[in-house]
């Protein structure tokens, strides 16, 4: 029995791989938009799990829909159908616009199964010949951490030492259809181009206006699949159901993880249309655990609980007020250059080199004044909470951050 944060954190220091650097805060409890730690004391949360907790802590649907299943059925393998995979793909693949939907556990998983479509599709159906199909992909990008995926990071930190690399990547910059536009033009194999509609660790980059519809456009006159990774971006995080909306784009493979099971249960899908998804057969591809009936309950009523409260509205409205109250407050600040983002995915940029300890320090401070939240570099701090919180809440939470980025402009 853990009593104190301090004992927690020396048992995982001892005992468990340090493959993280959390902020000394140890959870244990949570409620819509706040957790609480051990000690009792109560956070805003302002990371929702990366984006994973779009619909709040503990929501009470999705949360009974995870207890009504545990008791019922949780595990079959795909060797046997169960009785809820097939209405959780009817009702995802309405809600998402696309024919079929394969399921998978997690955010990386779901990216690799969309890379092994795409270059499936590639070989079968644009006629690539075996071994040489390229995906294009974005600097900066982040797209998970297997050995595939960390072949065409640019972060170091998550790549070095860990080759050989898996080919079959060309990467060009992010927010620059001339330089898609020329790799497309300059090569035959390609696939598919992989982007985050914004890139979300990279530290909230939103691209130009018109930059996806455009990217859409070229690799359509290219017979190149558009892929969205939109396991961050997507299920209302933004303003809409899924960011490339903003552009009326529709992708040619989905990708969605995290808030698609309103973080109670690890749930991801790739979503596509029958003349791509139709590339995979039996024994191509799978998991134990995807599609299994506890990650399709919680998934369905997860979905639900967006559409239901809508908040794909709230978070464009709470996202709209976050900017123009902090920007009010960014005009006379010398410790933050400018806060950007879309709905309630935002980030402040601090006047300070990405390799300072400045945004950490902040995330400290803002820590002890009753709000959590993450640095994605070493001046750039990322505000994402869940999409459920109000108004009131909201102003309080700016509230927070100014007082606290208040002491740091001495
Ligand atoms: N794609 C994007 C855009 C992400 O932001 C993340 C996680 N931050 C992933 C993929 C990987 O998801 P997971 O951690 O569930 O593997």
């Amino acid at each position: 029995q853990i009593t104190s944060s301090e004992q927690a954190i020396q048992l995982e220091d001892k005992h468990g791989a340090h493959n993280y650097h959390p902020l000394p805060v140890v959870l244990t409890k949570g409620d819509g938009v706040h957790v609480w730690d051990v000690e009792g004391k109560k956070y805003y949360d302002f990371l929702s799990a990366y984006s994973a907790v779009n619909q709040g802590h503990c929501h009470p649907k999705i949360v009974q829909a995870l207890t009504d299943q545990a008791q019922k059925l949780t595990l079959t393998s795909r060797a046997f159908h169960n009785d809820i995979l097939g209405p959780f793909e009817k009702y995802a693949t309405e809600y998402f616009n696309f024919d079929k939907l394969l399921p998978m556990n997690t955010g990386a998983e779901a990216v690799e199964t969309a890379i092994k479509i795409a270059r499936k599709w590639a070989y079968e159906k644009k006629g690539v010949p075996e071994h040489k199909a390229q995906i294009i992909v974005c600097e900066n990008n982040f797209h998970g951490r297997t050995t595939t995926i960390i072949s065409f990071s640019n972060d170091e930190g998550a790549r070095k030492n860990f080759g050989p690399y898996t080919p079959g990547f060309l990467k060009i910059a992010y927010d620059d259809t001339a330089a898609l536009e020329k790799t497309l033009e300059e090569n035959d194999n390609i696939a598919g181009f992989l982007v985050e509609p914004i890139q979300g660790e990279a530290g909230v980059y939103v691209p130009s206006e018109g930059y996806l519809k455009k990217a859409k456009e070229l690799c359509e006159k290219h017979n190149v699949l558009f892929i969205a990774d939109e396991v961050q971006t997507g299920i209302a995080r933004t303003g809409k159901l899924l960011a490339v909306d903003h552009e009326n784009v529709k992708p040619d493979i989905l990708i969605l993880g995290k808030a698609i099971s309103g973080g109670v249960y690890p749930v991801s899908a790739v979503l596509a249309d029958n003349e791509v998804m139709d590339v995979i057969q039996p024994g191509q591809h799978g998991s134990t655990f995807g599609g299994n009936p506890l990650a399709g309950a919680v998934a369905t009523a997860a979905l639900e609980v967006i559409r239901d409260e809508n908040l794909a509205e709230n978070a464009e409205n709470m996202g709209n007020l976050f900017r123009e109250l902090l920007n009010d407050y960014i005009i006379d600040s010398k410790i933050v250059k400018l806060v950007r983002g879309k709905g309630l995915l935002n980030a402040i940029v601090i006047n300070d080199s990405e390799e300072s300890s400045t945004a950490w320090d902040i995330c400290m401070a803002l820590k002890e004044n009753g709000l959590l939240a993450k640095p994605t570099h070493g001046n750039i701090i990322r505000f994402a909470p869940p999409l459920v919180m109000n108004e009131e809440e909201l102003k309080d939470c700016v509230d927070i951050i100014i007082t606290t980025l208040k002491d740091f402009e001495k």
